[in-house]
C-alpha cells in the first residue's frame, strides 16, 4: 500500500469519527485533497485510492497537472483554493469546477465576464478573512452583505464560504462565526479546516475540508 492510500484511509476514518462525535452524517463532509506542489503521479495514487476531489492554489499549475487526468477521469472535481488574479479569471473558469476565492469586486466583474464568454459555470465561494488579518486575502465579515448584493446584480450566485483562520490561535470561534454567516445568508457550502484543524471544523459544521500535508506529506518549497 502506498503512503498516500494509507494516509487517505486514516483521514477518512478521522472524518468519520469527528462526524460521529458531532452527531453528523459523515456523508455530509467532502474531503478535498490539496495537491499543490505535488506531482500528477501522486494525484494518480490518490485517485487509485478512491479520491476524486482535488484542490490547487495556482491556475497554471493545476491546468498543466490535471489536463490529462481530467480527460482520463471525467468524474474528477477540481477546486481553486488560492488567490486569483483578474487576468487569470477566464483560465480559472475553464479549468476549475469550484472557485473558492472570490473576494473582491474586480474579480466578480472578471468572473462574470469569463462565465458569459465560456459558457462554463463553476460553483463560487466567497473567501472570508475571518481573523481580519491585514496580510490575508478575503472579505471582512462586515463587507459580506453588500458584496453578495454586488455579485447578485452581476448574475453571479455565490454558494459557499471559505476561510483560513489565523495561525496559532484556537480556530473554533472563527469556524463558528463562519457557520453563522453561512446560515444567515443561505450559503450551503462551508469550506474550512486543513490538516491541523479539520476535526474542529467538522464539529463546527464544515461541509468541505481541505487537506494537503496529511495526505501527500510535506510540501517542498
Ligand atoms: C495549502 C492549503 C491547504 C492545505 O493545507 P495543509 O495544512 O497542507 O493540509 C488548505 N487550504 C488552503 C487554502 C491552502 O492553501
Amino acid at each position: 500500500m502506498s503512503g498516500i492510500a494509507e494516509n487517505l484511509g486514516i483521514i477518512r476514518r478521522r472524518i468519520d469519527e469527528a462526524a460521529r462525535r458531532a452527531g453528523r452524517d459523515p456523508a455530509g463532509i467532502r474531503l478535498i485533497a490539496v495537491s499543490k506542489t505535488h506531482s500528477a503521479e501522486q494525484v494518480r495514487e490518490a485517485i487509485a485510492a478512491g479520491q476524486c476531489v482535488f484542490g490547487e492554489n495556482r491556475v497554471q499549475e493545476a491546468g498543466a497537472k490535471f489536463a490529462d487526468l481530467r480527460a482520463e477521469y471525467p468524474a474528477l472535481e477540481l477546486h481553486l483554493i488560492g488567490s486569483l488574479q483578474t487576468n487569470k479569471a477566464e483560465d480559472a473558469v475553464r479549468h476549475f469546477d469550484v472557485i473558492q476565492t472570490l473576494d473582491r469586486k474586480s474579480l466578480a466583474d472578471a468572473l462574470s465576464k469569463a462565465i458569459r464568454k465560456t459558457g462554463r459555470t463553476p460553483r463560487l465561494y466567497i473567501e472570508i478573512n475571518i481573523g481580519e488579518e491585514p496580510q490575508k486575502a478575503g472579505l471582512t465579515p462586515a463587507d459580506l452583505p453588500s458584496f453578495l448584493d454586488y455579485c447578485r446584480e452581476r448574475g453571479l450566485k455565490a454558494e459557499g464560504l471559505m476561510c483560513i483562520p489565523p495561525l496559532g490561535q484556537n480556530p473554533e470561534g472563527f469556524f463558528r462565526h463562519m457557520k453563522e454567516m453561512a446560515d444567515r445568508f443561505g450559503l450551503t457550502h462551508l469550506s474550512m479546516g486543513m490538516s491541523g484543524d479539520f476535526e474542529t471544523a467538522i464539529v463546527c459544521d464544515a461541509t468541505e475540508i481541505r487537506v494537503g500535508t496529511a495526505i501527500f506529506g510535506e510540501r517542498v518549497k
